[in-house]
C-alpha cells in the first residue's frame, strides 16, 4: 500500500513574499485609478458661498469685494456659477482675514496628534485640521512621524514607491542632517507642504537609542524638536501625525509639540487605553525632562471625540467617563462617525477632498460642519499661543 503524500498546504516565507507583491500592485492599480488621468492628487475648487463661509463676509460684502476687482474673481462653470481654485480661496483668506495670521515676530505652532491606539482617527484629524488651516490662510506643514506612512498615502504618496528613505525625517535621527528642511516636499495642496515617511523610518527605533550611547551629549528625545527649528520661520503651524505607539519617534513629536491633540472614539478599550497613554507619558517626561531640571509645557492639549456613534447605547456612559476623566480638556465637539469619511478615505482622501455633490449632502453636511468647528477652536488656541510668544519676547 502506497501512503500518499498530503499537499503541503503550509504557507512558506516565498508564499508571503508573493502575496506582499500582489498587494502592493493591487494598491498601485487602485491608486492610479483613483487618482486618473495621471496618477496625481488634485485638489478641489470653492464656491461664492464657502469664500465668503471661510472669511466671514456676508452676501453683501462679497459681492461688493467681488466688485472692487483687487482679490481674485473665479471662473464661470458650466451652469453660470462661478468656481475658485484652492489657490484663489487662500488669497481671499489671506487678505480678509489678515488681523488672525500669524504675527510678524511670531513662529509656528507645533501640534501633534498622538495616542496609542491605531484606528482612532489620528490621521484623519492631522490632515483635515492641515486642510482646514490652510483654508483659512495659514501656511503649513506637516511631517508624519509614522512608518506606515497613512497620512503621505492621504497626500496621494505611496510610501514605498514614492518616498525615498532621504525625503522622511531619517537622516534626522541619523544625525545626517540637522535641519528638516532637506526632506520639505509640495503636495497637490496649494499651503500644505509634507514631510512624507515611509517603512524606512523604523530604523529610527535602533539608530535613536544607539546614538544615546555612542554620542556623549546626544538627547534622543529632542531630535525632532531642533530639527525643526527653521520652520518654525517659514511656516504658520506644523502638524504631527505619529504611529500607535510611544516609539522614540513620538516621543519627539510630543516633545516639539506646542499643542498636542488626542482623539477618542468614545468606547470602553479605547478610554481605558487613553488612560495607559498619559500613564506612560507622565513616567518618560519624569525621566527626560524633570529629573534634568528640565520643564516643558504645552499651549492646549485637546481630547477630540471622534468616531462617535449615535446608534450606540453605550457611548453615551463613556462619553461621561471622558468627561470626568478630561475634565475641560474635551473639546466641545464631536466627529460623527459617518460613512462619509470612512469612503472618503478609500478614496485616498477627506471630507475637504469629496465632491458635496457626490453623496447624501446631510451626511456631508454633519461631517464637514463637525470638522470645520475643530478647526475654527484650534485656530484660537494658536492664537492665544501666539500671542503668549509675542508677550514672552516682550518681556511680559
Ligand atoms: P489612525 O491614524 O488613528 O490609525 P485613521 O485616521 O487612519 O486612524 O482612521 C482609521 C479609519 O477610520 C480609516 O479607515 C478612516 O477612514 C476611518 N475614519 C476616520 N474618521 C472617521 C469617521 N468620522 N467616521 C467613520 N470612519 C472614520
Ligand atoms: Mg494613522
Amino acid at each position: 500500500m502506497s501512503i500518499k503524500k498530503k499537499p503541503d498546504t503550509r504557507i512558506s516565507l516565498n508564499d508571503l513574499i508573493a502575496t506582499s507583491n500582489r498587494v502592493s500592485a493591487v494598491i498601485e492599480r487602485v491608486r492610479s485609478t483613483m487618482l486618473a488621468p495621471d496618477a496625481r492628487k488634485t485638489s478641489p475648487t470653492f464656491s461664492t458661498n464657502q469664500i465668503a463661509t471661510i472669511c466671514g463676509l456676508d452676501k453683501a460684502k462679497m459681492d461688493y469685494r467681488l466688485k472692487k476687482g483687487d482679490l481674485p474673481i473665479g471662473k464661470m462653470d458650466a451652469g453660470h456659477r462661478r468656481r475658485f481654485s484652492l489657490e484663489d480661496t487662500r488669497t481671499w483668506a489671506k487678505s480678509v482675514r489678515s488681523k488672525l495670521m500669524r504675527p510678524q515676530n511670531a513662529e509656528a505652532i507645533t501640534i501633534a496628534v498622538a495616542n496609542f491606539k491605531g484606528g482612532v482617527t489620528k490621521t484623519t484629524t492631522a490632515v483635515t485640521l492641515a486642510q482646514g488651516l490652510s483654508l483659512r490662510g495659514h501656511n503649513v506643514l506637516v511631517i508624519d512621524t509614522d512608518p506606515q506612512g497613512s497620512m503621505t498615502t492621504l497626500f496621494g504618496l505611496l510610501p514605498d514607491v514614492d518616498v525615498s528613505d532621504e525625503q522622511t525625517i531619517l537622516s534626522l535621527c541619523y544625525g545626517s542632517e540637522v535641519s528638516i528642511d532637506y526632506a520639505v516636499t509640495p503636495t497637490y495642496w496649494s499651503g500644505i507642504d509634507i514631510v512624507p515617511a515611509n517603512l524606512g523610518l523604523y530604523s529610527a527605533e535602533f539608530a535613536l537609542p544607539s546614538r544615546q550611547k555612542t554620542e556623549g551629549s546626544f538627547e534622543f528625545w529632542n531630535v525632532l524638536d531642533h530639527g525643526i527649528d527653521t520652520a518654525r520661520t517659514k511656516y504658520d503651524v506644523i502638524i504631527l501625525d505619529t504611529s500607535p505607539s510611544l516609539s522614540y519617534l513620538t516621543i519627539n513629536a510630543l516633545l516639539a509639540a506646542d499643542g498636542l491633540i488626542m482623539p477618542l472614539p468614545p468606547s470602553t478599550l479605547d478610554f481605558t487605553s487613553s488612560g495607559q497613554f498619559w500613564n506612560l507619558f507622565n513616567e518618560l517626561t519624569a525621566n527626560l525632562v524633570t529629573n534634568r531640571g528640565k520643564t516643558k509645557s504645552f499651549d492646549f492639549v485637546d481630547v477630540l471625540l471622534a468616531r462617535v456613534d449615535a446608534n450606540d447605547a453605550s457611548s453615551n456612559v463613556v462619553r461621561e467617563w471622558i468627561t470626568a476623566g478630561y475634565a475641560n480638556m474635551v473639546l466641545p465637539v464631536e466627529i460623527p462617525k459617518t460613512a462619509l469619511t470612512a469612503s472618503a478615505s478609500a478614496e485616498f482622501g477627506t471630507v475637504y477632498d469629496t465632491d458635496p455633490a457626490t453623496i447624501n449632502a446631510r451626511t456631508y453636511r454633519r461631517a464637514f460642519d463637525a470638522y470645520e468647528r475643530v478647526v475654527e477652536l484650534v485656530e484660537g488656541q494658536i492664537q492665544t499661543a501666539w500671542n503668549r510668544q509675542l508677550g514672552e519676547q516682550y518681556g511680559a
